[in-house]
């Protein structure tokens, strides 16, 4: 009989489901929205009845499934078996995620902060694929990060390692963040920031930009409408960009001088802007580096979009139990 790993990412609107044979090949993946009525209590129920079913459809018996990884958004401590809090699930502080999904699974379960699983998973099937030693930023509305030292993720302390987002990025005056401090590089370098940025930008430009026209006309800006203006050769766009990319730099150069990585992998929403945009965070991140650290950092592009997440479970699954 041949086994099968299974590999979930919890997320606010959905539950991203895959299986995985042994060598880490993906058999089949799919999605169910994510149940949060009553403190999202009924999510067990929901991934015990989806797996089973899967399993009943492609002919596998359940028994083939060996274990399972988790990935959710909030503070892990992969030990304890314990989520504190996740808000947009409804899920309270210090819940006992891995015990009730084990109990409602049958098998082995481990689970892993959202984020680092799909660092995990850009490690094992994605852009850091071969490299030990990983840097992974995810640019959403957010910025999420991972920190991988010798293929395989840093927790620090109390779990809190590898949150890039909340490195002090503006260290006086700067915009409030959801986590409570001033400054956070996600304030600046995120989907979010960046949109902020140009507003505040174009509130007191004088120039011509193609971002004011659409400000005016749409009523809105977005990121990805940044990041074409300033593709297209717009002024104020381009300088909007070089602040995100200055910060995220500095950043990111700080943080190589700790781990010395192989590979930088930039994903997330704003990452679509692609080439673009790693040149820009890579001019920057030279311009702070320590000599060493710049010459061995590669920049790289996430590869495995929305399913970084499901594929790093996948991993913890294979590896970790
Ligand atoms: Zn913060």
């Amino acid at each position: 009989m041949r086994e099968i790993l299974a590999g979930i990412d919890i997320g606010g609107t959905s539950i991203k489901l895959a299986f995985f044979s042994e060598e880490g090949d993906i058999v089949t993946k799919w999605e169910i929205p994510t149940n949060k009525a009553d403190g999202g209590k009924g999510i067990f129920e929901d991934v015990k009845k989806a797996v089973s079913e899967k399993l009943e459809k492609l002919q596998i018996p359940y028994e083939a499934l060996k274990a399972a990884g988790v990935g959710a958004p909030g503070p892990v401590d992969t030990e304890k078996g314990i989520l504190d809090g996740a808000v947009n699930i409804g899920w309270k502080d210090n819940f006992p995620l891995r015990d009730l999904m084990q109990s409602a699974l049958e098998v082995p379960v481990v689970i892993e902060n959202d984020a680092n699983a799909a660092a995990l998973g850009e490690m094992w099937k994605g852009a850091g694929a071969g490299a030990k030693d990983l840097i992974c930023v995810t640019l959403g509305t957010g910025v999420g990060g991972g920190v991988i030292v010798k293929g395989d993720i840093i927790h620090g302390a109390n779990g809190a390692a590898g949150e890039i987002g909340h490195i002090t990025s503006v260290p006086r005056d700067g915009y409030m963040c959801n986590c409570g401090k001033e400054g956070c590089l996600e304030t600046v370098a995120s989907a979010t920031g960046i949109v902020r940025s140009a507003k505040d930008k174009l509130a007191i430009y004088e120039g011509d930009s193609i971002l004011k026209k659409q400000l005016q006309e749409n009523g809105d800006i977005s990121a990805k409408d940044i990041f074409d203006a300033a593709k297209a050769g717009d002024v104020l766009a381009n300088e909007t960009v070089a602040l995100l990319a200055d910060h995220l730099g500095l950043a990111l150069a700080n943080i190589g001088s700790v781990f010395n990585p192989e590979r930088i992998v930039i994903g997330g929403g704003v990452s679509k802007a692609g080439d673009f945009l790693i040149n820009e965070i890579k001019q920057a991140f030279n311009r702070y580096a320590f000599k060493p650290v710049m010459e061995s950092t590669e920049f790289v592009l996430a590869q495995l979009g929305n399913d970084a997440g499901i594929v790093g479970a996948g991993w913890l699954a294979a590896n970790k139990i």
